[in-house]
């Protein structure tokens, strides 16, 4: 996301590099840089503008400092102002009320009922009890879609096949969450294809009658200036909380993160980032400017692998790796552990620098299915003991039935245990130098 975006600007700073002073010359030529790199991704005309005026001025009224480059110091004024931008502070979703009610709208296709299960999983991660309610009457795909993602997150979801009026189907399941003590109501509703009357008149009569205390609007950002229009039209109906914004591990230009904000007083307070319940991820203006400007974002990398590891699993590792005793079977669980935090590339993104060099690389999110189809195919006490498969005497048969069972080579089969047998070396090694020097190097 974002990087034609990231590298025009940073085109754009790098013309002032060489000038020890920021001028009203110098500038001109990299404000309208910033501009253009603005508009190119699809930032709505108006916004684009303003955004630069400011810039300007800023840059024009700092104060000589003269340990700053003015390359660096404009880095710092746009970074503020993609944060101001796009809504300066992170905004929660409100939870209050019990059952607390969220209600999403949006038109069709723009991940409603995908975010309607990240939602609740992320909620659920949080030890709340949450019920899916599944009111879109029209399609019943949709209702087939939710429950089968309810089904997978083992959370429950609330439909009425036979009903035909969404309003009836949302209140008998609030008053069944009451019932059955669910603290968190989601209401995943029907869309269209574009905006319609028909559409608008149920969203509000269902916002009217429920009194959510988070009404989310959806939005798909790789439909860029449409994007913009739609949550206008939306908000002038039914004056939604915040806004989720989703597909933008796509090909979005991303100009909608960066319009909507100013077009409608609302925040972006989720965006999805990918298809599988993982990919939802908590809206910081500040970390995505400093994505934007090339800067990473180390804070939410760590975050995400924090929420997604297991300490427990971690310290057994920990364990096994002072012992050399690390085997396959913890080389395949920490596999699992890091397909969980998402899509590779984009993992690769949030580190400073990476995102461009990592732009064009083709990085198979399937680059794992070859070793865990080879670890899969060993017995589990090749698993556990890797020297049957390294120096023991029937090394070689085993290679051959491993390879056939997995449907790889020999010749991958010995790479993978070479590349095993050089990290076991590394491992020791390690372990021999903490050893020798009291753990210095565990502390560091
Ligand atoms: P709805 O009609 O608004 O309920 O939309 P869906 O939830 O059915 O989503 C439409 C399509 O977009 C589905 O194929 C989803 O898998 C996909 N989708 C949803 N969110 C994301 C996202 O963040 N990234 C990507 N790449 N695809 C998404």
């Amino acid at each position: 996301m974002f990087e034609n975006l990231s590298e025009k600007l940073e085109g754009a700073i790098r013309t002032l590099k060489g000038s020890n002073r920021i001028t009203e010359v110098n500038v001109a030529n990299t404000i309208k840089e910033i501009r253009r790199a603005l508009l190119d991704a699809d930032v709505n005309y108006k916004v684009a503008k303003d955004f630069t005026d400011s810039v300007k001025e800023k840059a024009l009224g700092q104060k000589i400092q003269i340990a700053v480059e003015p390359g660096q110091m404009l880095v710092k004024i746009v970074y503020d102002e993609l944060t101001q931008l796009m809504g300066g502070t992170k905004q929660d979703i409100n939870l209050s009320g019990n059952p607390a009610i969220v209600l999403m709208a949006g038109l069709q296709g723009s991940g409603k009922t995908t975010f309607s299960a990240k939602l609740a999983h992320y909620l659920k991660k949080q030890n709340k009890r949450v019920l899916l309610v599944a009111c879109d009457v029209y399609r019943p795909a949709a209702i087939e879609q939710l429950k089968t993602l309810g089904q997978q997150l083992d959370i429950e979801v609330y439909s009425e096949p036979e009903n035909k009026n969404p309003v009836e189907i949302a209140q008998h399941a609030v008053e069944y969450a009451k019932q059955n003590k669910y603290q968190v109501v989601i209401v995943d509703t029907a869309g269209r294809l574009a905006v319609d009357e028909e559409m608008m008149d149920e969203i509000s009569r269902l916002k009217e009658t429920l009194q959510p205390s988070e009404t989310l609007f959806v939005v798909d950002a790789m439909t860029g200036q449409d994007a913009v229009n739609t949550a206008k039209a939306f908000y002038d109906r039914i004056q939604y909380d915040g806004v989720v914004l989703t597909k933008l591990d796509g090909d979005a230009r991303g100009g909608a993160a960066l319009s909507i904000r100013a077009v409608v007083d609302r925040p972006i307070k989720f965006i999805g980032t990918g298809e599988k319940v993982g990919d939802l991820d908590v809206f910081h203006p500040d970390r995505m400017a400093s994505r934007i400007l090339g800067m990473g974002d180390v804070v939410s990398l760590v975050e995400r692998a924090q929420q997604i590891f297991d300490e427990k699993e971690a310290e057994r590792i920990n364990k096994k790796l002072r012992q050399n005793q690390f085997d396959f079977q913890d080389f395949y669980s920490q596999i699992q552990q890091i397909k969980k935090m998402g899509n590779v590339k984009d993992l690769l993104s949030m580190l400073p620098g990476v995102g461009k060099m990592v732009k064009d690389l083709d990085i198979d999110d399937d680059a794992f299915v070859p070793i865990e189809a080879i670890i899969q195919s060993m017995t589990p006490q090749e698993r556990e003991n890797p020297a049957l498969l390294l120096t023991h005497r029937t090394a070689a048969s085993r290679k051959q039935r491993i390879a056939k069972g997995s449907g790889r080579s020999v010749q991958e089969v010995n790479n993978l245990l070479k590349q095993f047998e050089q990290m076991q070396k590394m491992i020791k090694k390690m372990n021999q130098m903490e050893g020798s020097d009291g753990g210095r190097l565990r502390r560091m």
